[in-house]
């Protein structure tokens, strides 16, 4: 494991009570500061090792080190460093914008920090909105607010699970410049993608997971001039 290592997953399996096996054996490194986008097409397994990475779901077999701190025995070590940005908004309706920024932040056990709160919603461009009920947003304010979530607790790394499914071309665009941000500001940034040019666009480091196996992984103008987006493609059927 070399320094700036900062997530690193060792022979990782998960296997459902369904009996369903989602993980095989996957080896994975992250660098601090970087952007790994994890590529995949539907079903391969990409949640399933996010959330298996967050401690979210028990792996069946392997390891997984965050900062140092295995993410089974020292949970809470490891979990306060990674934010995670879900798919979508889940039950909050009817919060404002604020509350829900900064309800985020106390499950950390954080200390209520209303200027950490401001700089956050200030970053995504939330700030006027604060006092704004979730469910009078636009879908690219929804999709900020889940970042805001993320980053209350002032996590070292963020998870963004598929943060473009389902968008147009101008909200993409725009949220591929907060998470370029986010990484200029410091942050590692891992995220899962099915589409080719998201992960040619923002990347750092590219790995390609099918059928709950890590096929490729490698730097992300590497593996455009071995393989094109037109043999990439092949791997995300
Ligand atoms: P998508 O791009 O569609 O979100 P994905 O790459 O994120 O897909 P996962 O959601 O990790 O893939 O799912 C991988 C496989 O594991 C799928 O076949 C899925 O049906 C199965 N799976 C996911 N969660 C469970 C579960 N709780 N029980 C049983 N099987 C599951």
């Amino acid at each position: 494991m070399s320094d700036d290592t900062v997530i690193h997953v060792e022979s990782l399996s998960k296997t459902y009570d369904s009996g369903f096996q989602a993980l095989s054996d996957v080896d994975l490194e992250i660098r601090r500061g970087e952007i790994f986008a994890l590529l995949g097409p539907n079903g391969a397994g990409k949640t399933t090792l996010i959330s298996v990475i967050c401690g979210l779901v028990n792996a069946s077999r392997g390891r997984v080190l965050v900062d140092g701190h295995d993410n089974v025995r020292d949970f809470r070590r490891a979990r306060e460093r990674i934010g995670l940005v879900p798919q979508e908004l889940t039950s909050e309706a009817f919060s404002t914008v604020w509350d829900t920024v900064s309800f985020s932040r106390g499950l950390f056990g954080k200390p209520k920090d209303p200027r950490h709160i401001e700089t956050v919603l200030r970053s995504l461009s939330l700030w006027d909105k604060r006092r704004n009920r979730l469910i009078t947003l636009s879908g690219g304010m929804k999709r900020r607010v889940l970042i805001a979530k993320a980053l209350a607790h002032e996590p070292e790394i963020l998870f963004l699970d598929e943060p473009t499914a389902g968008v147009d071309v101008e909200l993409r665009r725009d949220m591929w410049e907060v998470v370029r941000g986010l990484r200029d500001s410091g942050v590692t940034i891992i995220l899962t993608t099915h589409y080719i040019e998201e992960a040619e666009e923002m990347a750092d480091r590219i790995g390609v997971i099918r059928g709950g196996s890590l096929v490729l992984v490698e730097e992300k103008r590497e593996l455009m001039r071995k393989l094109g987006r037109k043999e990439l493609t092949l791997h995300l059927r």
